[in-house]
Parts: C-alpha cells; sequence; structure tokens
C-alpha cells in the first residue's frame, strides 16, 4: 500500500495523531527513531528531518555527523493504543538515511537490502518475498516493573489456557498488530514455557523487514502493559528450546512463483535449487548476520530443534534449511538458523545475494538429508557432505570476514563496523567468569 503526502496528512488529522515516529535500524539491529510532534511533519514529509549520526553504532564520526531521513510513505502506520488520557495516537514511518550531501548513506542497513533487491530486480525477479516466524519468552515484571528471571506460564506446543496464561496477551497483539494491517497467519504457544509465536503473511524482503521491527515494539508494548516482559533473546533459560526466527523465503516473477516447477519430482524449479546451494555455500557467513550475539549460539545447539549443520531437507524438521510442502505460490525454502537478534535489512541482503550468486553460478545443492542428521555419526556426515554451522560468534565472524560475495551484500562500511563491534563484544564475553565455570573449575583443579 502506497500513500501520498496529502493522505498521510488526512490520516494523521482524522486519527488524532500527535506524534511521528520516524524509525530507522542501526547496523547492530537495535531499532531507532526521533519523534516529532504532528507540527513537523511537513517537514519530515519533505525530507527535511535532521539527527545527529555520530551517535548512533555503526554509523559515522563526529565530523561527518549529519544525517537526513528520508520517509518511506508506503510505511505509514498508526499504532492504535492511545499515548495521552485525549487519545492522541503516534503513528510510525520507516525513513531511509541519507548523507548531508543528500546521498544515500552507505552505513543504513535498509539501504544496503535495496541495493541487494536491484541486484535480484536485475536478474529478473520483481519480488524476494519473505515470511518470518519471530518466537518470543514471556517474563513476568516484578512490582516495579523490572523483568524478573520468572516465566509466565508451564505450557508446552500448542497448549490453551489455563496452561497457557499468555493467551489473553497474545490475543491483544494480534488484534492491536491486525488494527495496524499486518495479516496475522497463526499465533500459538511454543514448545518452551513461557514461549510464543506470532505468524505473519509474507511480504516483499523491504516491507517485511520493517515488520519484524514494528513487530517487536508491538510485542514487547502490549506485553509490558499486560505485566509481562517479552524478550526476543535467543536462548533465555538453559536447557529448554530457544526462541529462533524461521524465515520462510522465494522469488518471484510478477505474480509467478519462480521456485515452483511442476516437471519436477520434488515440484521445485532450477532457480530453487541453485538457489539453495547459493544459501548453504555461503551459510557459515551468513550466520555471522543471522545469529548476532554470543547467546545466539547458546541456541545453536544439539536438542533443541535449534539447527547445529549446513545441509537440507524436504521431508524432515532438523536440518538448516527445510522445503516446506507447500507448492503453488506457497512453494519456498525455510532458513531455520536465524534468530530474532538478527538485523533483518542485513540478513536478507546477504542471503539475497547469496541465492542470486547460486543462481548466476549454477551451484548445486548437496543431496539432501532425509533422515535425523542429530542420529548420523560424522563420519556419516562427512561423507554426505554435511559440514557444521559455526560454534561461536567469534568462529561466524570470521567466516564472515572471508566471504567477498556476503560483504558485498551489505557492503565495507556496514561490513566493518559489524565485524570490529562483534569481536568486541566476543572479547568482552571471553573475559567474564561464569558459574559453570567455577562449578566445574573451582574444587577440581
Ligand atoms: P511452519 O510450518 O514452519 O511453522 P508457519 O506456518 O508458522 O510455518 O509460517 C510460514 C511462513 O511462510 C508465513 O509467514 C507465510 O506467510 C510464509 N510464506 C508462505 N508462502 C511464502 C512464499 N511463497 N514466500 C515466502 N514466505 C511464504
Ligand atoms: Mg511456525
Ligand atoms: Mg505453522
Ligand atoms: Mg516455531
Ligand atoms: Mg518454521
Amino acid at each position: 500500500k502506497s500513500f501520498t503526502k496529502e493522505e498521510i496528512k488526512q490520516l494523521v488529522e482524522d486519527e488524532n495523531v500527535e506524534f511521528i515516529r520516524v524509525t530507522f535500524t542501526d547496523v547492530l539491529g537495535a531499532i531507532k527513531n526521533v519523534e516529532v510532534p504532528t507540527s513537523q511533519l511537513d517537514k519530515v514529509l519533505a525530507n527535511d528531518l535532521m539527527f545527529d549520526g555520530s551517535s548512533i553504532e555503526g554509523f559515522v564520526r563526529i565530523n561527518e555527523s549529519d544525517m537526513y531521513l528520508y520517509p518511506d510513505l508506503s510505511t505509514f502506520m498508526i499504532f492504535p493504543w492511545a499515548t495521552d488520557s485525549h487519545g492522541g495516537k503516534v503513528a510510525r514511518l520507516v525513513a531511509d538515511i541519507y548523507t548531508a550531501d543528500r546521498e544515500p548513506f552507505a552505513g543504513d542497513p535498509r539501504h544496503a537490502l535495496r541495493e541487494a533487491l536491484a541486484s535480484a530486480r536485475k536478474a529478473g525477479f520483481t519480488a524476494f518475498n519473505v515470511g518470518t516466524e519471530p518466537e518470543f519468552f514471556l517474563f513476568k515484571l516484578d512490582e516495579l516493573g523490572n523483568p524478573t528471571t520468572e516465566l509466565n506460564d508451564q505450557g508446552g506446543y500448542f497448549d490453551l489456557a489455563p496452561l497457557d496464561r499468555g493467551e489473553n496477551v497474545r490475543r491483544e497483539i494480534v488484534l492491536t498488530l491486525e488494527k495496524m494491517g499486518f495479516e496475522i497467519e497463526a499465533a500459538h504457544h511454543e514448545v518452551a514455557e513461557g514461549q510464543h509465536e506470532v505468524d505473519f503473511k509474507y511480504a516483499s524482503a523491504l516491507e517485511a523487514a520493517d515488520n519484524i521491527q514494528t513487530f517487536k515494539l508491538v510485542v514487547k508494548t502490549i506485553a509490558r502493559k499486560n505485566g509481562y516482559y517479552a524478550t526476543f533473546m535467543p536462548k533465555p533459560v538453559a536447557g529448554i528450546n530457544g526462541s529462533g526466527m524461521h524465515t520462510n523465503m522465494s522469488l518471484f516473477r510478477d505474480s509467478e512463483n519462480s521456485f515452483e516447477d511442476v516437471s519436477d519430482e520434488m515440484g521445485l524449479s532450477k532457480t530453487a535449487y541453485n538457489f539453495l546451494g547459493g544459501l548453504l555455500a555461503h551459510a557459515t557467513a551468513i550466520t555471522a548476520l543471522a545469529n548476532p550475539t554470543v547467546n545466539s549460539y547458546k541456541r545453536l545447539t544439539p536438542g533443541f530443534e535449534a539447527p547445529v549443520y549446513v545441509a537440507w531437507s524436504a521431508s524432515n524438521r532438523s536440518p538448516m534449511v527445510r522445503v516446506p510442502a507447500s507448492r503453488g505460490k506457497s512453494t519456498r525454502l525455510e532458513l531455520r538458523s536465524v534468530d530474532p537478534t538478527a538485523n533483518p535489512y542485513t540478513t536478507l541482503a546477504a542471503i539475497l545475494v547469496a541465492g542470486l550468486d547460486g543462481i548466476k553460478n549454477e551451484l548445486e545443492p548437496l543431496a539432501s538429508v532425509d533422515k535425523n542428521i542429530y542420529l548420523m555419526d560424522e563420519t556419516e556426515r562427512v561423507k554426505a557432505g554435511i559440514t557444521d554451522l559455526p560454534d561461536t560468534l567469534l568462529a561466524a565472524v570470521r567466516e564472515l570476514s572471508a566471504d567477498q560475495t556476503v560483504i558485498s551484500a551489505i557492503g565495507t562500511h556496514i561490513a566493518d563496523k559489524f565485524i570490529e563491534a562483534k569481536k568486541i563484544e566476543y572479547t568482552s564475553y571471553r573475559q567474564y567468569v561464569s558459574e559453570w565455570e567455577t562449578d566445574a573449575y573451582f574444587e577440581n583443579y
């Protein structure tokens, strides 16, 4: 859906919008915003809203800090909750970042995704469709409103209330998102206690990435209103399933899904196989972006439904890439390694460029793995050509540093800032001595 400036002004007036949140995402994936009263709307719509880029993670140095926010008019959405007693509302506009010289800013993750989509168009694809399945945990808040480590319920996969005490929160999240124009396909309790999933319909990658960022904001806001704290941390509790963000994808030519070919025994086109070949070839480097925190690697361990190996399957849910059974318009690949701490813009840019590389170079995927990889021993895995996903943030960052295709997808500005920040993060983690270590070593040595 697209809006003209006039339509936006009319909606702001009709809906009693008092503030406009102009949002963008930093290199590390955090959503940021400059909030202005609606008296400044004309300035925002004229691309004249400025901010200081030097204080944003991974952007620029002090001497080149003035940046402009160019709102993407198609992203206008109103948050349905009132912000004050007379019912004033807040609207969102997602912006692209421009430099003081009014050039697209190389450090803007949204720009990186736009560039990747331009490459897809050059290759003849009109859309890269993406549907994600973000999972999150609900924890209780204490009397002061601070998050505790107490989960909100003991429910399990697809449970109903009273085991599932998150039901009312989840419903409110769904209704809120629907009012904002999201098409919610499903919402359910996940496998772990206190864990939930809300699925919304796929959209073209740029819109999908914007939606993920807004989704997280809505989930956190509604959870808090109900006395809970929502976290998208990949592994908040040891010993139970972590939270992933399975990423479903397909390339379209106009209304035709380029991943489908009814004459193939699996119903997949050569385009789909080659995209998959590219995805597998660049998987270890993509991991740094798809799983960008120290904690991400605590989810990517055997035994908790998260992938650990670079492999794919049509019939088995354990590998990194699954080909879901649906065909026709829903023919798609599902990348199951991604977690919700991923910056959706850079991650989708990397995935797309990897897939396009596979198409261009006609990369064939390895044979599909149709048994449970976790029951195979190492010799069997080696024989099948199955490699390991990186097992730490540092290992993943090293893979990224060595993959020029994936670096080109996000651009050297973002890659340099990202790699530098992640090395610092890993070093800080490595210097910390955990309770696990004192338990294991203190008395034994
Ligand atoms: P799962 O079976 O893995 O739990 P879900 O039903 O929870 O899958 O989510 C499937 C996601 O895939 C949804 O977001 C859906 O909109 C999306 N999807 C469906 N068709 C396509 C497609 N052609 N391209 C990309 N995503 C798609
Ligand atoms: Mg799902
Ligand atoms: Mg499902
Ligand atoms: Mg799930
Ligand atoms: Mg899934």
